[in-house]
């Protein structure tokens, strides 16, 4: 069977630990591979074969950074076909939805091919008689990332496409359940030029992250996944005086004013509600119709749509959506759509007793829905993260907006209409992270930031476009005089100003 370790200083490495986690096959239910838990000891591998790597990469000159990283993004181009595949047999999403995963990953590292500008500083001429002020931003040094499994190509490459372009060297920590594309992304930098020790990845779990989180000779630390962990990662990361910016989970609601087109408007919740078997971050989990009649219009038009929803293997080109990613992420989910029965919501389609023909073992699941879900039940305030949309019904835009504002996350939210007015109102006073308008999965692009608010990031600076390279870069500021005539005849007890 299969054996992943580790990758670090250039190379593939044995784990050590005696520790392994398994990795599935989504579509058949097998164990197809075996991945090394990382002891601390092989995270400080990692962490020294960085910073050996370190003097020599932060004193390359930006411009040939930026070559390094545009060799990667050919080479990433050059290999779509082999990382779709890996991705989408240990995920589970379709082929389509791995290859727009590799993509997103993609578009950071072309943003990233900009550091020469993104890094250039600011420069005062004149700041006082013979003085001029300048500022510079330096790379932190070794950082880290810790990735979830739903996105493991985009999400590794947000961190160390804009790490590694802004003179850092990294260590990656990707899911223990799609370890992968983390690995083979990892030998691409160093087939792009990078030299060894740059990109390390090290497989594991908590230990890693651990062991990550109390290095002394980390200086950030990046996180995405659930926000649990998230808030965990946080609080241990700053607690041991690191730079800490860690994402969380999320629930997006979707406002559906009456006056917006219901057929457009159905699409988009299919799509953004079950893609990906539900396993996003910036799904769409809650529908809010505003008023009755509308509710009662738009289930009419989904439930058809959620009941032949075609549920399939990943490399079936019809799929709407695959496999869940484990069987007990699976089960997670059931539980909670039984939660929901018990709870008292309509459940208007019943998705919990498919089965996919010839592949039994499999983790499928038949998309579910839900109606007249209302705010105090668990299953509207916890993310459920798999093939189930949930209708809360408001009466009004204030009590529509109030929704998605209360909640206790706030990652992505959409409004539909064609009043702009109205939409303007909403994205201005919405508490929530990205706004969509007509848009049902705001994702911004790469030079833009992704962030979300309240619980769904424990973090000042958001991921990627300019945020990020502030994240992985420290401002210099240098005043410097160069007096034409000679030494001061005495000393200025007094503080320098400019009256
Ligand atoms: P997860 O929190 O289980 O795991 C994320 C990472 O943390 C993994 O590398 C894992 O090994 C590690 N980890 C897990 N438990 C840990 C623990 N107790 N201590 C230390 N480390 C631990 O998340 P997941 O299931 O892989 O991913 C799904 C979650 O990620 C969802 O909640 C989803 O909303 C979230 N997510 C958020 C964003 C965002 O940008 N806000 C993007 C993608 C996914």
């Amino acid at each position: 069977m299969k054996e992943f370790g580790h990758f670090i200083g250039g190379d593939q490495v044995q784990g050590t630990s005696g520790r392994f986690g398994d990795v599935f096959n989504p579509a058949t239910g097998e164990v197809q591979a075996k991945v090394a838990f990382a002891s601390r000891a092989e995270v400080r591998k990692a962490v020294e074969a960085a910073l050996k790597a370190l003097p020599g990469w932060a004193a390359t000159n930006p411009q040939r950074r930026a070559r390094v990283m545009f060799n990667f993004k050919a080479l990433v181009e050059k290999n779509m076909d082999q990382l779709a595949h890996l991705l989408s047999s240990e995920h589970g999403k379709v082929l389509a939805d791995s290859r727009g995963d590799v993509q997103r990953g993609i578009e950071v590292i072309e943003f990233a091919c900009g550091i020469p500008h993104l890094m250039k500083g600011e420069y005062t001429e004149g700041a006082g008689p013979g003085i001029d002020i300048y500022s510079m931003r330096q790379p932190l040094g070794v950082v880290a990332g810790i990735t979830p499994f739903n996105f493991p190509a985009m999400i590794p490459m947000w961190m160390f496409g804009v790490a590694i372009a802004c003179g850092n060297t990294f260590v990656c920590k990707p899911s223990e359940k799609d370890p992968s594309v983390p690995m083979r992304l990892a030998e691409l930098m160093m087939e792009a030029g990078a030299p060894a020790g740059v990109l390390n990845v090290v497989n594991g779990d908590k230990e890693a992250v651990d062991a990550i989180l109390e290095d002394p000779d980390i200086q950030a630390v990046s996180f995405v996944g659930s926000s649990a962990v998230a808030e965990y990662v946080y609080s241990r990361g700053t607690a041991h005086g690191k730079r800490v910016q860690a994402m969380g989970g999320a629930k997006n609601h979707a406002i559906i004013m009456p006056d917006a087109d219901l057929d457009q408007v159905t699409n988009e919740l299919i799509g953004a509600g079950y893609g990906s078997a539900g396993e996003r971050c910036m799904a769409i989990s809650v529908a809010v119709p505003v008023t009755d009649k509308l509710a009662d219009a738009l289930v009419e038009r989904l439930k058809p749509r959620v009941e032949s929803l075609k549920v399939s293997t990943p490399t079936d080109p019809e799929a709407a959506y695959g496999p869940m990613v484990t069987a007990a992420h699976r089960q997670k989910v059931l539980d909670y759509i039984d939660l929901g029965v018990k709870e008292g919501a309509e459940l208007v389609v019943d998705g919990r007793g498919f089965k996919m023909q010839g592949y039994e073992n499999g983790f499928y699941l038949g998309g579910s829905l839900f109606d007249r879900v209302t705010p105090e039940m668990k299953t509207y305030q916890d993310e459920i993260f798999g093939p189930v949309l949930q209708i809360a019904r408001a009466d009004d835009f204030d009590e529509a907006i109030a929704l998605p504002s209360t909640h206790q996350y706030g990652n992505g939210v959409a409004i539909f209409t064609r009043d702009g007015d109205a939409a303007r109102e909403f994205a201005s006073k919405v508490k929530v992270g990205m706004v969509g308008v007509n848009i049902p999965i705001p994702v911004p692009l790469a030079y833009h930031t992704f962030g979300g608010w309240k619980r769904s990031a424990f973090a000042d600076v958001n991921v990627h476009g300019p945020e990020g390279v502030r994240f992985y870069t420290r401002i210099k500021t240098v005043t410097q005089r160069w007096p034409k005539g000679g030494v001061r005849e005495h000393p200025d007890f007094v503080i320098p100003t400019m009256k």
